[in-house]
């Protein structure tokens, strides 16, 4: 039996009846840059987060650039992020000439410690704090990182806060007592459109969420190399807009949303269950969810003892995998200028040495499921 990490053909079936007249009326309207799907697009992802704002953005990474540059964040300043995440988070923050601070993650969520974040703000030097201008956490596989406490440590030390919620959009978490979407929580909240995320248009796409007007209107003007009308540009910005054919494409998918994160959590509990039941926990550990957590399982994250071979055993057998991420940040040859070494964030590099992503999309049949964990059994036990 194959059973791909991903495979999009079928959530495409499923909705091409629907999306191929959207597509060839903005294809008939020849109207490709911003336009009415995009603002349309703007107001829907921003309800669906419970944010004031949403701009439109050319990917995720540019959505994170756009946030720093928004926040007028300046070389040498500091922000505070995890070096256990996609590359463009401190990517986005090196392409800006400041200097990311890692900090290690907490070894259930994957996702930046608060605690270690308080560490770290508490052992800097006066001058050095100062330089600290905003922390960047990333909402890692499908699951909110700790917003209540980042948010209480950023009002203390006058922080803005840039949620990367690049594999978690529609992910909620109760904060003070209400629960909050991803991107409704921090100052800024950044959207990937990448074909694999739980949200994918054809192609790249990414959005910004912002909290007040004045800023979403900075971020437009930005997206067109900071132009404030035409030709008279009030900052330096770039081309970083979301096109309007992508923009329909997430019109068409977005009402779906819900409803795939939904077959997601089932196979991720069909997973769960067959993990108990074959004995398999003293070899692996499945994705912990928290308590006041959703989880929307962009990528189902195991732990597996002695993961590189079980990977090629599953490889072998048809089973598609992926290791996120198999080097941190901090020992990023482009990052070495950091000083980062081994050892500096052992949860992290913990992880990175044990993860393991399973196929988890939403059209996967219970068999497939079934076949995965057999062949895990088949490695651990025989
Ligand atoms: C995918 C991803 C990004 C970047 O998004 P692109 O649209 O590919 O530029 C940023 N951060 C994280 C955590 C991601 O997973």
């Amino acid at each position: 039996m194959k059973v791909p990490l991903l495979d999009l053909k079928g959530q495409y079936q499923s909705i091409k009846d629907e999306m191929t007249p959207v597509l060839n009326e903005v294809i008939e309207s020849q109207l490709f840059i911003l336009g009415p799907n995009v603002e349309k697009l703007e107001a829907e992802i921003a309800r669906y987060c419970g944010a004031p704002y949403a701009v439109g953005v050319t990917s995720g990474s540019d959505a994170l650039l756009l946030a720093l540059m928004a926040m007028d964040i300046a070389p040498g300043d500091r922000v505070i992020t995890t070096p256990y995440t996609f590359f463009a988070t401190a990517g986005s923050i090196c392409r800006i000439g400041a200097v990311p601070l890692f900090v290690d993650i907490a070894p259930d969520t994957f996702a930046i410690d608060p605690v270690k974040i308080r560490a770290l703000l508490e052992r800097l030097p006066e001058a050095e704090r100062c330089r600290v201008k905003a922390i960047m956490p990333v909402h890692l596989y499908g699951q909110c990182a700790d917003m209540p406490e980042i948010m209480a440590i950023a009002r203390q030390y006058d922080l803005k806060v840039i949620e990367d919620a690049a594999q978690s959009l529609g992910a909620a978490i109760t904060v003070d007592g209400a629960e909050r979407k991803a991107c409704s929580i921090g100052d800024f909240g950044c959207i990937s459109f990448f074909p694999s995320k739980n949200l994918g248009c054809f192609g790249d796409g990414g959005m910004v969420t912002a909290r007040d007007e004045q800023v979403a209107r900075k971020l437009k003007s930005l997206r067109m190399h900071g132009q404030t009308y035409t030709y008279h540009h009030q900052y330096i910005g770039m081309n970083g807009r979301l096109d309007a054919l992508q923009a329909a494409v997430l019109l068409v998918k977005l009402p779906h949303l819900d409803s795939w994160a939904a077959g997601r959590q089932k196979n991720a509990a069909v997973y769960a269950k067959l993990f108990a039941e074959a004995g398999l926990l003293e070899y692996i550990t499945p994705p912990v969810k928290r308590a006041g957590r959703s989880h929307v399982y962009n990528q189902f994250i195991i732990r597996a003892n002695n993961r590189d071979a079980l990977k090629e055993h599953l490889d072998r057998n048809g089973i598609g995998t992926a290791v996120y991420y198999p080097l941190c940040l901090h020992l990023q040859d482009c990052f070495s200028f950091l000083g980062g070494k081994q050892g500096d964030y052992p949860e992290a590099e913990k992880a990175s040495q044990e993860t393991l992503a399973l196929p988890v999309f939403p059209e996967l049949k219970r068999e497939q499921i079934e076949y995965v964990v057999e062949q895990i059994e088949v490695f651990y036990k025989k």
